[in-house]
């Protein structure tokens, strides 16, 4: 997304760099901590593995860092990160971005990892769908939800009209400004789609199959609020069954419990969810249930394979939550876990940055002003 590249020239700058590096010559990537997945659980792993002066590189197959914060939400606002009354998704990766730039991570944008091969010294080589190869100490799969697949509705010529029309996500709700939309869906991202568009759109109409919606009865309740204030048109049960326009969306078809009729609209926002796919990591010989990689939560977030982690939404263990912070401290346990793997008997004494100050790969330090005492009487 380009606010992320506009915003962080030294992220700009070293993608171009290291890209144009990598077309001259396919080159080894070599680091410590290699990290699957740019969302906030793996850009946070790669402040906690800095302070301990392991270097990282993150893979991804988006084109920017973020995860869902960047490639769903990144105009909503979060509130339940510690010491952010509020913050928005998209100005939470921004920050996280430059929290992380003294440690110059390295990036491989745009790629997914696809296989992995475990060398004799335990070390790993992570080659991705491009055939960009990562030679790493440790993996730390932060993979979230996967590849993100939208559920896409049964329409015929739904594929002609993407991007012409037809949105699986609201990435700028600018787009919508002034314009009749219509959304379809019954959890969570409908409902809250719904009511944000409310006061951008021209004319927001919620479709739903089912009278009664799976989201949280709040945003339910506020719906009903936006639908007798005239914000928002419900039709259910209903289903879109046709789409029409020449070179644009013009209007849909709608099922209404038998009854057809045609309204006009600029854009259909079908949310019927993401079919989480794990991809070519379902084949690493990791142990998977349900969709979600298992690792050892009692210690350090270790999967079966000594040295691949799972953080973040892609893992599993019992009273597992998919939060934000919970992917900050998996982070966390796995650097500290990789640290003390590849410094054998060295002890490691846990220090605040309060005190130790920050000192980053770039040279660069961050500490607490200190107090210059001169003389004590
Ligand atoms: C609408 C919405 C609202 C939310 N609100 C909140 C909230 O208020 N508070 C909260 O705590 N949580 C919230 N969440 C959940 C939160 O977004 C997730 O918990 C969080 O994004 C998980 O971060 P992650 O880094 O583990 O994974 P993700 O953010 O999913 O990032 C994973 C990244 O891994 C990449 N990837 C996957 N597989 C591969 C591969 N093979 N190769 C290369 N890259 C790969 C993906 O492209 C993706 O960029 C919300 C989620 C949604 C959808």
């Amino acid at each position: 997304m380009i606010f992320i590249i506009e915003k962080h020239f030294w992220f700009s700058e070293f993608c171009i760099s290291e890209s144009q590096k990598l077309q001259n010559r396919k080159e080894m990537i070599e680091t410590d901590i290699l990290i699957i997945g740019a969302g906030p659980t793996g850009l946070f792993a790669v402040f906690e593995a800095g302070l301990l002066k392991l270097k990282c590189h993150i893979i991804d197959a988006l084109p920017q860092p973020g995860g869902q914060l960047s490639e769903l939400y990144p105009k909503k606002p979060i509130f339940d990160i510690p010491g952010y009354p509020s913050v928005l998704a998209g100005d939470l990766v921004d920050n996280l971005m430059e929290q992380i730039k003294q440690f110059q991570p390295g990036f491989t944008l745009n790629e997914k990892a696809d296989t992995i091969e475990k060398q004799a010294d335990g070390t790993f080589i992570v080659t991705t769908d491009k055939g960009t190869k990562h030679l790493c100490k440790a993996v730390a799969i932060a993979g979230g939800l996967g590849s993100f697949e939208p559920r896409k509705p049964l329409i015929e010529d739904i594929e002609f009209y993407e991007d012409k029309g037809i949105e699986y996500f609201v990435k700028d709700p600018e787009l919508f400004r002034n314009k009749k939309i219509v959304i379809a869906g019954g959890g969570d991202s409908a409902l809250d789609w719904s009511i944000f568009l409310s006061n951008v759109a021209s004319e927001v109409t919620l479709i739903h199959r089912r009278n009664e919606f799976r989201g949280a009865l709040d945003s339910v309740e506020k719906v009903q609020e936006l639908k007798h204030a005239g914000k928002i048109h419900l039709i259910t049960p209903a289903e879109v069954i046709g789409l029409n326009g020449a070179e644009h969306l013009e209007s849909i078809d709608i099922d209404e419990n038998g009854a057809h009729r045609t309204i006009k609209t600029d854009y259909f926002i079908p949310l019927f969810g993401l079919s989480p796919k794990l991809g070519a990591i379902a084949n690493w010989g990791l142990e998977i249930e349900k969709n979600a990689i298992k690792v050892n939560n009692a210690l350090d977030y270790q999967t079966n394979i000594e040295g691949i982690y799972a953080i973040g939404d892609v893992n599993t263990y019992p009273g597992k939550l998919k939060l934000i912070l919970c992917g900050f401290h998996e982070a966390t346990l796995m650097c500290q876990s990789v640290y003390n793997k590849l410094n054998p008997g060295k002890k490691y004494v846990l220090k605040y940055t309060t005190v130790s100050g920050v000192d980053g790969f770039d040279g660069t330090r961050k500490e607490a002003e200190k107090a210059v005492v001169k003389s004590i009487d």
